[in-house]
């Protein structure tokens, strides 16, 4: 049984779901339990969807993409959310989708035609290298430093987290070019790059987390890496701003997949309340079970509305954080509660991996954290909705 079709409420919004899941459905549960368990990245599902041309969806046409909205986008990922890959398989394309919006913006012709292609194409994957040790929800913490040296900048320091790095060609990567105590604000000094991850320079280890094993996350060491100055990101310093214009993008994306996420885990949680017998019943004959689930139902749906919402309203070009941070937040509850639920509606074999629900849960759980936690989404509304102090 489907729970809501989601966002897609056109014809073409839903030609793109169905297309998209009829891609997911050639990789079964089975197949990302196999790759969680031995840690090994969905190169065939990644090569599927780059193949059907999907990574380009909201790239320009000029390079090679379906020049469509975050609206569609949305759709997309919702729909990967959706399907047995959950949070890994968002994971494996995320950044292809919005990640490289900076150099779209403001990077010159020749870098968009050097490097835009071969991503939509999936020849070339890139990871996000922006979290540091020191530096997580504060940006203008990091501490790595790119110093100019003639044609050249120098890379030195430390990223944690870098997903996909285990894998990626290239790197969008932040680093300081000016101090922070050199700067009029924290924001400034920073500088972004969209450069070779070159293994001479850079050493690549695999963080030991929770869930979510099919796609790696890492710690990045970067020792003197030479970076071209062509591989800078519009101007020098400037490199946070850059960022901030894909955030919002990023955080309707982010709400899509949890929702997709929650649906699924919604659906196993109702197909098992109703074919499971106790005390000579289908447990969904309870109301304690019964509830719950229908609770999670119109939060995912309410979460959804949002999300078209604040979707609808960036490809407008209307301001839209207060309503994608709302998204986000509203979701990734949502697909909480949802695995919360599906579990404890599998009584004991929610606890089992043959039924899938506990991979979910350990996968969602990282949607609560990252890229931007909830308490983080609820002191920019609080300030900026609310007009309270600034709490960060
Ligand atoms: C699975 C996964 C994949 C990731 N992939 C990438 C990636 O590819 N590239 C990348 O650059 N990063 C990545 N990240 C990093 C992610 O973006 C950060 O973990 C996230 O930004 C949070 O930063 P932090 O972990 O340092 O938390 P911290 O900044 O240390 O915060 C810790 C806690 O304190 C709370 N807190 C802090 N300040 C306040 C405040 N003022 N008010 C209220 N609460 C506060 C936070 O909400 C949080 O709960 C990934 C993380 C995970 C878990």
């Amino acid at each position: 049984m489907k729970i809501f079709e989601g966002l897609a409420n056109t014809e073409e919004r839903a030609a793109i779901r169905d297309a998209i899941r009829s891609i997911c459905d050639q990789f079964d549960d089975a197949y990302w339990a196999d790759k969680d368990q031995k840690h090994e990245f969905p190169f065939e599902f990644a090569s599927a969807i780059a193949e059907g041309g999907w990574l380009g969806i909201a790239m320009p046409e000029e390079f090679g993409g379906a020049g469509l909205g975050v609206t569609e986008a949305s759709i997309m990922m919702q729909e990967i959310g959706r399907s047995a890959g959950y949070f890994a398989a968002c994971s494996t394309v995320h950044i292809n989708i919005f990640g490289l919006h900076a150099i779209v913006k403001h990077g010159t012709q020749a870098q968009k035609e050097a490097w835009l292609p071969d991503v939509i194409s999936g020849k070339t994957r890139a990871c996000f290298g922006v979290t540091e040790p020191d530096a997580g929800l504060d940006t203008s913490r990091i501490k790595t430093r790119a110093t100019r040296d003639g044609d050249h900048y120098i890379i030195k320091g430390q990223k944690i987290w870098t997903s996909t790095a285990q894998q990626a060609d290239k790197v969008v990567l932040l680093a300081r070019t000016t101090p922070l105590e050199d700067c009029v604000k924290p924001t400034d000094g920073m500088t972004l790059f969209y450069t070779n991850l070159d293994r001479k320079y850079a050493e690549i280890r695999e963080i030991r987390k929770m869930g979510r094993h099919a796609v790696n996350s890492n710690q990045v060491f970067y020792d003197n890496m030479p970076v071209p100055v062509t591989d800078r990101i519009g101007e020098e310093g400037k490199g946070f701003r850059y960022i901030l214009d894909s955030l919002n993008p990023e955080r309707i994306l982010n709400a899509a997949e949890c929702i997709g996420m929650g649906r699924r885990a919604l659906e196993k949680a109702v197909a098992y309340a109703d074919e499971r017998v106790v005390f000579g019943r289908k447990i969904g004959k309870n109301q304690s079970i019964q509830h719950p689930l229908a609770e999670n139902w119109s939060e995912l749906y309410a979460a959804d509305l949002m999300t078209l919402h604040a979707a609808e309203l960036y490809d407008a070009g209307q301001p839209c954080g207060a309503q994608a941070n709302a998204a986000k937040y509203l979701a990734a509850d949502a697909v909480f509660k949802a695995c919360d639920r599906a579990i404890r509606t599998h009584g004991g074999m929610g606890y089992a991996a043959e039924y899938h629900v506990e991979r979910y849960f350990r996968e969602a759980m990282a949607t609560q954290l990252a890229p931007v936690s909830r308490e983080m989404i609820l002191n920019f509304i609080a300030e900026r909705e609310l007009g309270l102090p600034k709490s960060y």
